[in-house]
């Protein structure tokens, strides 16, 4: 089936529109027509090359939400007309430990990621959410609750497991003080989540025009990174730090942040990372990492989302404009995610 996308040929090149090929719905299949679909940086990190793994053409997008248009045969978690989501996979082995644990991201043969990747046949291109229309097996189409803002839902694909997955990783509670750093589209979500689960959330930021947002998104106080300042302020002040930064920043400056045996969870990709290890070795503090999240948690995020009334702060943007966003991504100008109505597409 031919369908209308948005996509780059090459890292240099700018997203325009072509058509490109969806495979027709097999027994496991669901078919989506797509409503909205966020950007995340990790698009601008792909489309443009930064990560040295890119494959072209590209259609970037796996924050989606639409609406089912035909399921196969064999298909019984949903029905056309449902609501539903695809996030960073479409695909696994669904066989091997990770997998049937539920980390279908960790998947032993690499899952099928939704663009820049290739189905489980490792030879058929998967193409990601700017376009009209995806097929995917069922497992990886998320159930929608019902009564959330669907421009909203969508960044919850992304953004939203890959913040709500190490706060629970690290047991965010009440009373915990969690320090948030960078307030774009992750950074936005992981505030919301951890406030709902009751922590106290200090907002990290570079950008003092964003302070009102912070409180507004649940924060309970902000700090001004580019401050040395804060770093003497807060020393030693956090349980858990979640840094959501996509550029280059001093890693054992936030490090020194954490009150002894706290952690620190990197989901941002900054070009590299720079250690002191006495920035772990004092106070036996924890960096750790975290990737998306599986199927099973992705779905449990969206049921506390709905339960607590939680969506993105979206803007919502024509095609057309995606270069434009992109641009204002890489300035720190995005309040906090970009989405685009496929209608437009
Ligand atoms: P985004 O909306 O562009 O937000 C990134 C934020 O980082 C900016 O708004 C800014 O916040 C802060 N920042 C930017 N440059 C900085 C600098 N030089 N020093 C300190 N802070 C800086 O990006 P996003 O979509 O949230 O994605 C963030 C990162 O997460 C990307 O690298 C993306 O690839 C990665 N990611 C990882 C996973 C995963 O599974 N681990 C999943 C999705 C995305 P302030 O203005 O508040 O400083
Ligand atoms: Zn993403
Ligand atoms: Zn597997």
């Amino acid at each position: 089936m031919k369908t209308r996308a948005w996509g780059t040929q090459a890292a240099d090149q700018q997203i325009t529109s072509f058509e490109i090929d969806r495979r027709e719905v097999g027994p496991l299949d669901v078919q989506i027509e797509i409503l909205f679909s966020g950007i995340c940086h990790s698009d601008i990190h792909q489309a443009r090359g930064e990560w040295g793994n890119s494959k072209f053409p590209m259609v970037p997008g796996h924050e989606i939400v639409g609406r089912v248009t035909a399921v196969g045969a064999k298909v019984k978690k949903l029905v056309v007309g449902d609501l539903a989501g695809v996030g960073c996979m479409v695909d696994s082995c669904r066989t091997c430990a990770p997998c049937t644990h539920g980390d279908e991201q960790f998947c032993e043969k690499t899952p099928a990621f939704t663009y820049n990747s290739t189905e489980m046949d490792r030879k058929t291109p998967t193409f990601g959410g700017y376009s009209k229309q995806v097929v995917v097996t069922e497992h990886f189409a998320l159930k929608i609750p019902a009564g959330l803002d669907l421009s909203g839902v969508a960044p919850l694909l992304c953004a939203g497991i890959t913040t709500y997955s190490p706060l629970r990783q690290w047991n965010c509670k009440k009373g915990d003080r969690v320090g948030v750093v960078g307030l774009g589209g992750l950074g936005h979500m992981a505030v919301k989540l951890a406030a709902a689960m009751g922590a106290e959330v200090t907002m990290l930021s570079t950008s003092r025009s964003k302070e009102a947002d912070a409180t507004r998104l649940g924060a309970t106080s902000f700090a001004l990174t580019s401050e040395r300042s804060t770093f003497k302020t807060l020393a030693g002040k956090f349980d858990l730090l979640i840094d959501t930064v996509s550029a280059a920043h001093d890693m054992n400056s936030y490090l020194s942040l954490l009150r002894p045996y706290g952690a620190m969870v990197v989901v941002g990709v900054p070009p590299k990372l720079e250690l002191h290890p006495f920035s772990l070795i004092g106070g036996n503090r924890r960096l750790a990492g975290s990737s998306i999240g599986g199927i099973k948690e992705t779905q449990e995020m969206l049921e506390f989302c709905a339960e607590k009334k939680i969506v993105a702060d979206v803007e919502v943007i024509p095609a057309e404009k995606i270069n434009v966003a992109y641009e204002r991504m890489v300035k720190n100008d995005v309040r906090y995610r970009f989405v685009i109505d496929a209608a437009t597409i």
